[in-house]
């Protein structure tokens, strides 16, 4: 532990913690702290690790391009990275047919919702300016992405400020008020949304997280909902904007998670694991049509108001075109469909524990719910939070987690060996049982 420094920590209460583990290095699966302990990296440094720690083939590929070029903007000029990233995206997004590359998936997510509202108006229809979304969804922490991925919980406090979007039901089986099956429960929201879409025609776009909603705890989407919800979206003539940012590039088990869904959007987002985890980068895809209405003569202002700085990094961009080659390279997806049985041939071993309520896992995503009475499903309750509790006692055990609420994330880097993977599973079953909830 070190003295806290100047640093404000996220969505941290500051005043719970005397000090942090200083990390100092990392190497494969494990942080190194200032004192040589070792803990393996259970939430992929937030979910975005892919390969690991201080791979050297994406070390090089930074290394090599900040010799070169370290930053130079997109605006008025262009370079290779940022092309071929670009296209190689494009390349893998069935139906995708531009790129628009910002830093953070907050960003990418309120450019998906500008793209979704100027496509509109520039289309002729300026009314469609309402956004709809799934109840528990996330998309970030900027005021956009708050409005559309409200989660009271996290951002009561900035309610007056949150443009107004109309909300749809999700799929949430586990707290569903009453008993109901997968199937019933999808049923439910698609009708739920059905109604939602038809009474109001000012809505332009349904923004998703694809595959699951991670952050809201872990809820993943029955069987054909996605699909189902998109081709409503479609018949409603609203715009499909899906955020991939936790979800794609095999979060979930596949490289793209709205083609393992059978799904088209009009709008995609990615981040995360773009560039394997260590630097900063994200992207917004559109199809062909979206682009096109917003092309047209200069004066007509048609074209996209938005752009950062550090659109498009060469560095960036060259440690994502890496790290995608290495998937190919690596036949990252084809192991992962493996390691992930493995991962969910786990949840029995969390089931026994009394904590726990319910265990929710697909591909490299397993969420563990802690509840204090299984029937009320009433979360665990502590004076500090649960986080913190979990966090420490993990440390101990040589296992970095950080939960959500109630809900104890595994989410690894997705290359993680069989070996380690067991060593992380027992480890954190072992630092639940401690907790002693
Ligand atoms: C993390 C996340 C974001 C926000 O990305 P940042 O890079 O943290 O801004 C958006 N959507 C989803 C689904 C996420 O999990």
């Amino acid at each position: 532990m070190t003295r806290t420094s100047r640093l404000w920590h996220p969505n941290t209460q500051m005043s719970e913690w005397s000090g942090f583990a200083k990390i100092v290095r990392a190497r494969g699966m494990h942080l190194i702290d200032s004192d040589g302990n070792r803990m393996i990296d259970g939430v992929a440094s937030m979910w975005c690790n892919v390969w690991g720690h201080s791979r050297p083939e994406l070390v090089r590929a930074m290394r090599e391009q900040a010799a070169r070029l370290q930053h130079s903007p997109v605006f008025n000029l262009t370079h290779g990275p940022a092309e071929r990233l670009a296209d190689e995206l494009v390349r893998l997004s069935p139906g995708m047919h531009r790129t628009f590359f910002s830093d953070n998936g907050s960003s990418a997510m309120e450019i998906a919702i500008k793209i979704a509202i100027q496509y509109w108006h520039n289309a002729g229809a300026k009314q469609k300016t309402r956004i709809a979304s799934l109840k528990k969804g996330y998309h970030g922490d900027t005021f956009g992405a708050m409005s559309a991925g409200y989660i009271p919980g996290f951002f009561s406090r900035f309610k007056r400020q949150l443009f107004d979007v109309v909300q749809v039901p999700t799929p949430d089986v586990y707290h569903w008020p009453g008993s109901v099956t997968e199937s019933e429960c999808a049923k439910l929201c698609l009708d739920a949304a059905q109604e939602t879409l038809e009474k109001d025609e000012k809505i332009g776009a349904l923004i998703m997280e694809s595959g699951a909603q991670v952050a809201g705890g872990v809820i993943i989407y029955p069987e054909s909902f996605q699909k189902r919800l998109g081709n409503i979206c479609r018949r409603h003539g609203v715009l499909l904007v899906l955020d991939e940012v936790a979800t794609g590039f095999g979060r979930l088990g596949a490289m793209v998670q709205y083609r393992a869904q059978k799904n088209a959007p009009d709008i995609v987002a990615y981040g995360k694991m773009l560039t394997g985890g260590y630097l900063t980068l994200a992207a917004t895809l559109t199809t062909k049509k979206v682009y096109e209405s917003f092309l047209g003569s200069y004066d007509q202002n048609r074209h996209l108001f938005h752009g950062h700085t550090y659109t498009a990094n060469p560095i960036a961009s060259a440690v994502a075109v890496e790290n995608l080659e290495m998937y190919r390279r690596h036949g990252l997806i084809k192991k992962i469909q493996k390691t992930s049985k493995m991962l969910g041939g786990y949840a029995d071993a969390f089931r026994e524990l009394d904590a726990v309520g319910d265990v929710r896992h697909k591909g490299m995503l397993m969420g563990i719910e802690l509840v204090s009475d299984r029937r009320t499903r009433k979360p665990v309750s502590s004076k500090k939070s649960i986080n913190k509790t979990i966090f420490e006692i993990g440390r101990k055990n040589g296992v970095y987690l950080r939960t959500l609420g109630n809900v104890v994330m595994i989410v690894p880097p997705l290359a993680i060996s069989e070996g380690h993977l067991r060593q992380l599973v027992l480890r954190t079953r072992r630092t639940i049982e401690e907790a002693g909830f």
